[in-house]
């Protein structure tokens, strides 16, 4: 017998997985090519060569029983010490070696977070749409996940949303740009009203509101800069991840980042290097953090994602379809045909296409597009597109 409460949440998921192993089952009967799975954000670009170089370096060249040994819970010190420098000199922040905590991705440094922060039904803010496993990260740590909607035109944060969604037991808001399911990236007006929503409220509450910046696809931008939100909001907490940035998202690297001047600071450190140790974690892999020596500043090549991104953007608006232009991720947002988006889904599949539901981002009535294929591939499924398309067209 498992946990009731595991169970709940068990059987009301979309799991969006289980559509990425249908599409592999149907590539086994009609081809890989004749399939057009844009499920699952496994990144589809090669690590650039430094990565593997680096890593064989590091293997051949440290000693062994310090690279493969436990470090401290928190980290190497060289490690944090490098990031906290790249980020002073990249953001013209104020790091410390102490702020820079070495996690297992993005998704450890919020479960870590969520430990660390929530007592029961203590709440957390999140801007809907969202990434689906952000109510697992809360809800696990028996907390609640409160949504407040995006502006449904422009997929940006909503002032009266935001306030609305706040109440005394926020205890952070988790803002995520740019975003995945709408592949937005919010704007600095955006940034700047949901910063002084939080400085009054934290005002008005009494307490700190800490705004926790889940940024796996900040080196996924194109053509635009993605704020930096220490600089807008004193209490921000840096959740950064190499999964997606070196393509590397198995090997389970990235760190939380906090500037001294945050809120409870000395705390915040004790709370996350007890949590990374009680949550199982113990460390964030080493071979991993020694290679951030070297490549904490990479990425791969943004361009491959970008060209696939506007095969798809604009051959689908050719078509007809209503979806918003994404700036970040690998994301396309994309408004199904029909009012239950796990119906068009399904419908979809009769084109082979394998779509997410928006249902399972709390963005129903819309899928997402997790365009991690090759342009070439894109271009391939727009015919099913437009097949799919007709179908909805002679319903009417
Ligand atoms: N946050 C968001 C918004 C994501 O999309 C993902 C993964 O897809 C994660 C966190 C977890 O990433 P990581 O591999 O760094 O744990």
């Amino acid at each position: 017998m498992i946990a009731k409460r595991l169970r709940k949440s068990l059987d009301s998921a979309v799991c969006i997985r289980d559509i990425f192993e249908e599409g592999k089952k149907m590539a086994a009967v009609y081809g890989a090519e004749n399939i057009f799975n844009f499920t699952i954000g496994n990144p589809s670009i090669e690590p650039p060569a430094i990565v593997n170089e680096t890593l064989k370096e590091l293997l051949d060249s440290e000693p062994a029983l310090q690279l493969h040994g436990y470090p401290a819970n928190v980290g190497f010190p060289e490690v944090r010490r490098h990031l906290a420098e790249h980020l002073n000199q990249k953001f013209g922040c104020a790091y410390t070696e102490e702020g820079i905590i070495m996690t297992s991705g993005a998704a450890s440094a919020i479960a870590i977070l969520s430990n660390t922060l929530l007592d029961q039904d203590d709440e957390v803010v999140t801007f809907s749409p969202y990434f689906w496993e952000y109510k697992n990260y809360v809800e696990t740590f028996y907390g609640k996940l409160v949504p407040a909607a995006c502006d449904p035109r422009t997929l940006q944060p909503d002032r009266s949303n935001l306030e609305a969604a706040l109440s005394p037991r926020t205890r952070f808001v988790l803002i995520n740009t740019p975003n995945n399911p709408t592949g937005a990236v919010y704007t600095e007006d955006s940034i700047r009203m949901v910063a002084e929503v939080l400085e009054a409220k934290q005002a008005e509450y009494g307490h700190p509101i800490y705004l926790v910046s889940d940024e796996p696809y900040r080196r996924l931008a194109y053509d635009m800069e993605v704020p930096y939100l220490t600089h807008y909001y004193a209490n921000t907490i840096v959740v950064y991840s190499y999964s997606k940035a070196l393509s590397i998202p198995g090997e389970r690297i990235g760190y939380i980042a906090m500037e001294p001047t945050v809120a409870d600071f000395d705390d915040l450190l004790a709370g996350c290097t007890a949590s990374l140790r009680f949550l199982g974690y113990v460390n964030a892999p080493t071979l991993q953090q020694k290679l951030l020596l070297r490549c904490a500043d990479v990425a791969v090549d943004t361009a491959i994602y970008k060209k696939t991104r506007d095969v798809l953007y604009e051959g689908l608006r050719k078509i007809g379809y209503t979806c918003n232009h994404p700036d970040g991720a690998f994301y396309l947002f994309v408004k199904a045909l029909e009012e239950d988006d796990v119906a068009f889904c399904e419908k979809a599949k009769e084109e082979r296409i394998l779509l997410a539901p928006g249902a399972a981002f709390s963005g129903p009535g819309w899928v997402r597009i997790s365009y991690c294929v090759s342009a070439e591939t894109a271009e391939r499924s727009l015919p099913g597109f437009a097949r799919l398309y007709e179908k909805y067209r002679n319903r009417t």
